[in-house]
């Protein structure tokens, strides 16, 4: 179902609610990664542009008690915003009440204001994660409409969110919808032949991926930790590559079911320590040595994903192929990434928060028709399940 976006409602005079994520990596009060940000742009922008007054807001980070406020303040994104936007951005440094009021009642067309890290109402009651009634009904109040561009959050169901959506008419950003778009147009009607790549640390973590990737794909490669239970529940020899032994059952399961649509690494990098500066030996999955660990496919595997990515005409991918974070087992991962950016007819999305920090660290921003910017929400998504943010959005 189409949803109705910030195109399809009046904008000029109105105050407009925002529901951003800005849920930025920071440290020591510093941001690190302005992506989200950034990504946030375009809506914030088009409001301006049409005459809204914008209230934008986002939660940050978990704030459980009072002392947690002082590192978790959206000050810093306040003044990175300001910055990226050209534009001054009022911060009110609360969640609530007359300051908020008065500030939101001076605003003019085309001009902007940022409140709080909504999660300050935690530390009372869990307000805002519980979504308690009276808090979403409360924001709700401040504006006339409501624009939810927070993927990242939609899995979750809290009163910065659905909350506000109970009493406001609530569009999607042009982020969100862009998400919708992608990622649900994977999940529900994905142009094929689908090639689902799946990798990273486990199994159980992507139990309900995997499964719902089998349903919506013609070919699952899984490379990454999680390989190794399904290799062991071959039969295989793992040595020490990571394993859930309780897992092994359920990837037979899985490979008795699928068939040749699994299809397994045929070779990986064996190292006797979890280190960068490990001696590497490329090894056959029926060679790997018992004292050895594997931390990344190998060429032969490279090659493999790579023919079984030719003619697709979707690409969704979630997990890491090995440790990308260490340089010299990040060749698997890059050489997927490679395969990817030579495909031509194919729409190619990447999902889950690592992976897509993998694509870009990596240096294939550009080489992805969406990397998303939800890490547990994609994940869900993916999942086949609907999620809370999303449903609130008005239908068109
Ligand atoms: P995402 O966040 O994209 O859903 P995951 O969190 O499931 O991905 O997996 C990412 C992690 O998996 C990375 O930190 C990476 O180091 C780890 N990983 C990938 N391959 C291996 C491997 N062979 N052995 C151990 N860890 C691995
Ligand atoms: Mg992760």
């Amino acid at each position: 179902m189409a949803k109705k976006d910030v195109t399809d409602v009046a904008l000029k005079g109105k105050v407009v609610l925002v529901r951003a994520d800005f849920n930025v990596p920071m440290k020591d009060g510093e941001i690190t990664n302005d992506n989200r940000i950034v990504q946030a742009l375009p809506t914030l922008q088009y409001i301006l542009e049409q005459g809204g007054k914008v209230v934008v807001f986002s939660h940050l980070g978990k704030v459980k008690e009072e002392s947690d406020k002082a590192k978790l303040s959206l000050a810093p994104v306040a003044k990175r915003l300001s910055e990226k936007l050209d534009k001054e951005v009022t911060f009110i440094p609360e969640t609530r009440g007359e300051k908020l009021e008065s500030a939101i009642q001076a605003l003019n067309e085309g001009e902007i204001l940022m409140f709080e890290n909504t999660r300050f109402e935690d530390v009372d009651g869990k307000k805002e994660s519980k979504n308690d009634p009276e808090l979403g009904k409360y924001w709700a109040s401040l504006g006339d409409v409501f624009v939810n561009d927070a993927f990242g959050t939609a899995h979750r169901e809290h009163a910065s969110n659905v909350g506000i959506s109970t009493h406001l008419e609530t569009v999607a950003g042009f982020l969100m919808e862009k998400e919708i778009k992608f990622i649900g147009g994977v999940v529900e009607n994905p142009d094929k032949p689908v090639v689902a790549i799946l990798g990273g640390a486990k199994v159980s973590d992507k139990i309900g991926v995997i499964e719902n990737l089998l349903n919506i794909a013609d070919k699952v490669l899984i490379g990454g930790g999680m390989a190794y239970t399904f290799l062991k529940a071959q039969g295989k020899e793992i040595g020490l590559s990571l394993l859930e032994a309780d897992r092994i059952e359920f990837a037979k399961d899985l490979l008795e079911r699928a068939g040749d649509q699994i299809v397994l690494p045929v070779d990986g990098k064996v190292a006797k320590e979890f280190s960068n500066d490990a001696e590497i030996t490329e090894v056959s999955v029926d060679e790997i040595p018992e004292d050895q660990e594997s931390l990344d496919i190998g060429p032969k595997t490279v090659e493999l994903f790579k023919q079984q990515l030719e003619g697709a005409h979707t690409v969704v991918w979630n997990g890491p192929m090995g440790v990308f974070e260490f340089s010299n087992f990040a060749q698997g991962t890059i050489g997927v990434c490679e395969a990817i950016a030579e495909l031509k007819d194919a729409t190619t999305i990447i999902g889950g928060g690592d992976s897509a920090a993998a694509a870009m660290q990596l240096g294939f921003e550009d080489d992805f028709t969406h990397i998303s910017t939800g890490g547990g929400a994609s994940l869900e998504y993916l999942e086949g399940k609907e999620l809370p943010g999303i449903k609130a959005i008005a239908n068109k």
